[in-house]
C-alpha cells in the first residue's frame, strides 16, 4: 500500500490532480482499484464516517478497503473521510489507514483549531497524514454549500495553527450534486494556493464538469474527492440491469453491472485529472 501523502506529493509535483473516491461497499473498492489499474494512475480509496455508520462499524469495510489497496497494481492509499469522531480516527489508524480527515467544521473556529491541532499531533507521532477544514465560512448550509467560500487569510492562519497536511477548501462546489454544473471560483483557488503552503482538497467534485475539474487542478487544487458521480454510475447500471431482467435473483448479476460502470467512470475521471499535467498556471 502507498500513503496518501506520497500520492498527493507526486500529483502536486507533476501538476495533476489526485483522484480520491468514496467507497460504499466492497464492490466500490474493487471497482475503484480496477478503474485506477485500467488508467494506470495512483488512487485514494476513502471511507467516510457516514459509510461507517451505514455498515455499523469501521473494521469490516475498512479491512476490505485495506486489502483491496494492498493488492492493487497501482499506488493505492486508504483514507478516512469526514470523521467528526476522534475515536474513529484512532481506530482507523490502528487498522492501517495512512491518512484521515478530521472534520471540525461544525465547531466554533477556536474549538476547531484546538481539536484539529490535537489530532494532528497524535497522527504525526504515528506518521499519519491529516486533512482538515475550516468552519462554515460563507453559508449556513455547511462549508461545502455552493455559497460558502474559504477566506485565504483565515486558511493560512488555520494551517499554521494546526500543522495540518491537507486543507479542504470551499470554492464553489457542494456535496451530493446530481448535476455537473457547479461554477468554481478559480481566482479564489489561486489566492488560497498562494496563501497556504499545503496541498488543497476539493470536496463535492461530482458537481464539477470535466473541463472545470481540469481548470481547478491547473489553478492549484490537488486532491479531488469524488463520491456522488460514482454512485450515479453504479445505481444507473443496476437500475438498467434490473429493468431489463425482472426474473433475476442472484445479486452478483446486477452488482457486476454496477461495479463495471464504476470502474469505467473512475478510469475516465482519472484521465481528466491527469490531462495537462505539468501545465499548472
Ligand atoms: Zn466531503
Amino acid at each position: 500500500m502507498t500513503s496518501t501523502a506520497e500520492i498527493i506529493a507526486a500529483a502536486r509535483a507533476a501538476g495533476r490532480g489526485a483522484g480520491a473516491f468514496n467507497v460504499i461497499g466492497i464492490e466500490h473498492a474493487e471497482a475503484i482499484v480496477a478503474g485506477a489499474e485500467k488508467a494506470g494512475a495512483d488512487v485514494v480509496l476513502q471511507v467516510s464516517e457516514n459509510c461507517v455508520a451505514y455498515h455499523g462499524a469501521l473494521a469490516p469495510i475498512g479491512r476490505a478497503v485495506l486489502a483491496a489497496a494492498g493488492a492493487a497494481t497501482v499506488p493505492t492509499a486508504a483514507h478516512l473521510d469526514h470523521a467528526t469522531s476522534a475515536d474513529l480516527i484512532y481506530e482507523a489508524v490502528e487498522l492501517g489507514f495512512g491518512s484521515v480527515m478530521y472534520d471540525g467544521s461544525a465547531l466554533p473556529y477556536s474549538d476547531n483549531v484546538r481539536e484539529t491541532a490535537r489530532i494532528v499531533a497524535w497522527c504525526h507521532d504515528r506518521g499519519i497524514c491529516v486533512e482538515a477544514e475550516l468552519g462554515e465560512i460563507g453559508g449556513k448550509n455547511g462549508v461545502h454549500a455552493a455559497g460558502a467560500r474559504t477566506d485565504p487569510g483565515e486558511a493560512a492562519d488555520f494551517v499554521c495553527a494546526t500543522d495540518v497536511d491537507l486543507l479542504a477548501v470551499a470554492v464553489g462546489s457542494s456535496h451530493g450534486m446530481a448535476t455537473r454544473d457547479a461554477v468554481l471560483d478559480l481566482d479564489l483557488v489561486r489566492r488560497i494556493r498562494t496563501a497556504v503552503p499545503v496541498p488543497l482538497v476539493l470536496h463535492g467534485s461530482s458537481g464539477v464538469p470535466d473541463v472545470a475539474l481540469h481548470a481547478a487542478v491547473r489553478a492549484g487544487l490537488t486532491k479531488i474527492n469524488i463520491a456522488t458521480q460514482l454512485n450515479k454510475a453504479f445505481t444507473s447500471a443496476v437500475r438498467d440491469y434490473l429493468t431489463g431482467d425482472d426474473a433475476v435473483t442472484d445479486p452478483r448479476r446486477y452488482l457486476v453491472a454496477g461495479r463495471e460502470a464504476v470502474a469505467s467512470e473512475v478510469a475516465r475521471l482519472l484521465g481528466v485529472l491527469r490531462a495537462g499535467a505539468g501545465s499548472r498556471e
